[in-house]
């Protein structure tokens, strides 16, 4: 195929749902080609690239080794806005910070940043919304609004990275250096991107972020055929899954995935993955008083994982408005590590942040932003767990 240089292309009519090109979308030699078609030499994609990855910078007036004739071509083609800001708060000290985004369509998605001393962590969205229906997730109960594209993910991993090295949050490193995939959505519902965002975030600068694969955490509720795909990839992100319950009765009803794949299938995937990547899954178990928290499911819990590579991340339920589950006591908390530390299942209980500002585990904010504010449209809820796999 021969390629011309083309003077001036028209730009699509913005088509609903569908996020403009953006840099983050394609590969470095997609990226090539796209500067090529707008009559530019292909090095001005690495130039491009180097700006938004390495340096963080997406305004066309900073890129001086641009052209100035082409610079705003290039970064309106190329880096286009994806993500608004409507909303920052802070918390925790200012060690946390929650952004709502508003995208090119009006859908509504939110990160969080975490500041800890030894790391800087980012919380994203890997859906509009979730489709995935978990009674006691705030997101679940709003449905699917849509996937984000690639760039839509990674954009909030580069922002994030930009505003860490700001300075904005206190008593932590400069630089962003874990991801994990636990805002609102279930990322394996949204393979490919997901996938795609992950090569972006941890591919070397220029191409990409240069973030350490082990650094990047994706959690599922369990779509085995999804798991086995990324077991494949190749890659060493760790793979969080997002258990709730060890016998099927319940989880049938907390996961309801679990009515397409069981318990049993579900740890045989993960066992896959923890043995194909030599890294050890995290099982995400949200402690709910009186529904998952008995001794018995402990003990059935440390059987089904004792000998397995796994560890287990205790979450304290964040009651969601108008749920009728609560989070367990603390010594029935501690009573169930306890078991399962005593079955050899290596064991922690995450830390909370960010629930003065509704940014932790399942909680709404978007929702309430469109009640508070005109009152129309149908509410969006956004319910990441923000905290981090230790
Ligand atoms: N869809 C992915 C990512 C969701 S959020 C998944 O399900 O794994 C990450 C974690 O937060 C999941 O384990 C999810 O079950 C949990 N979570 C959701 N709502 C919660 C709540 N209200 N309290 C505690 N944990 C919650």
């Amino acid at each position: 195929m021969t390629s011309l240089p083309i003077l001036s292309v028209a730009a699509p009519a913005p088509r609903r749902g569908i996020p403009p090109r953006h840099l983050a979308d394609l590969d470095s030699a997609a990226r090539r080609g796209a500067v090529a078609e707008l009559g530019e030499r292909p090095y001005r994609a690495t130039q491009l690239s180097t700006h938004y990855f390495g340096r963080l910078v997406r305004d066309p007036a900073e890129m001086t080794d641009l052209p100035a004739g082409a610079r705003d071509r290039l970064a309106g083609e190329l880096l286009p806005r994806l993500l608004t800001a409507v909303r920052e708060q802070a918390c925790d000290g200012g060690t946390t910070r929650k952004t709502l985004w508003r995208l090119h369509d009006g859908a509504l998605v939110e990160s969080v940043l975490m500041g800890y001393p030894d790391r800087v962590t980012v919380c994203i969205s890997s859906q509009a919304g979730c489709g995935m229906a978990c009674p006691f997730c705030a997101t679940g109960q709003a449905g699917l609004t849509r996937n984000l594209s690639t760039a839509e993910i990674v954009d909030q991993v580069v922002w994030s990275a930009g505003e860490a090295a700001r300075g904005v949050l206190t008593g932590c490193p400069d630089r962003l250096s874990r991801v994990v995939f636990m805002g609102m959505g279930e990322p394996l519902a949204n393979y490919t991107r997901v996938r795609d965002a992950i090569r972006r975030l941890t591919d070397p600068a220029p191409d990409g972020l240069g973030l350490s694969q082990r650094h990047v955490t994706v959690s599922t509720v369990g779509l085995v055929p999804a798991m086995r795909r990324l077991t494949d990839e190749g890659l060493s992100v760790t793979l969080a899954l997002s258990l709730h319950a060890p016998d099927d009765e319940l989880r049938d009803e907390l996961v309801p995935v679990n009515q397409r794949w069981k318990v049993a299938e579900t740890l045989d995937a993960a066992d896959e993955y923890a043995h194909r990547t030599g890294r050890r899954v995290s099982i995400e178990y949200a402690m709910i008083r009186d529904v998952n928290d008995q001794p018995w499911r402990a003990d059935l819990l440390g059987r089904l994982l004792s000998g397995r590579l796994a560890h287990v991340n205790l979450i304290p339920l964040n009651p969601t408005p108008g749920s009728r589950w609560d989070a367990s006591p603390k010594p029935v908390e501690q009573e169930f590590v306890r078991r399962l530390r005593a079955a050899g299942v290596t064991t922690t209980v995450r830390d909370t942040r960010g629930r003065e500002i509704d940014g932790a585990c399942g909680q709404l904010a978007a929702g309430e932003l469109m009640d508070r504010g005109r009152g129309a449209g149908r509410a969006i809820a956004i319910a990441p767990a923000h905290q981090e796999a230790e």
